[in-house]
């Protein structure tokens, strides 16, 4: 058996859950002051997710590349083929903030969307 130690990131209480493990599987868990809390550290254990936050390539922007963000989590082990695709993303100016330059990246359900707007130059 082995104990993992997490520190819940969903609310400013920063409630620090134990979780016992037994292979894949969780025994407990507790230190959580919410369901939240349980929901979070399960996900943590069993198949963790993050925000991906990168760049792509703009041609014939007043900037040479745009920030991007997915519009939720994806699996953490999906982040770095994730990634591979948005480096070779390379799109053209006007960009409006909220734009989704890669539609369901690797079939994950999040879009990439652009985090800010560029204008072309003229
Ligand atoms: S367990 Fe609940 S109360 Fe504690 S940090 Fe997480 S969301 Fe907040």
């Amino acid at each position: 058996m082995i104990q993992k130690e997490l520190v819940c990131v969903n609310c400013p209480m920063g409630c620090r859950i134990s979780v016992e493990l037994e292979g894949d599987q969780v025994l407990s868990v507790s230190g959580n002051s919410c369901p939240r809390g349980k929901e979070y550290a399960l996900k943590e254990c069993i198949r963790p997710e993050r925000i991906l936050t990168s760049t792509v390539k703009v041609n014939g922007g007043v900037h040479r590349v745009l920030p991007v963000i997915t519009s939720k989590e994806i699996p953490l082990d999906m982040i770095f083929d994730a990634m591979e695709i948005v480096k070779k993303t390379e799109i053209s100016a006007p960009i409006h903030e909220g734009d989704v330059i890669i539609h369901d990246i690797l079939n994950t359900g999040a879009d990439v969307i652009a985090s800010r707007s560029m204008k072309a130059v003229h």
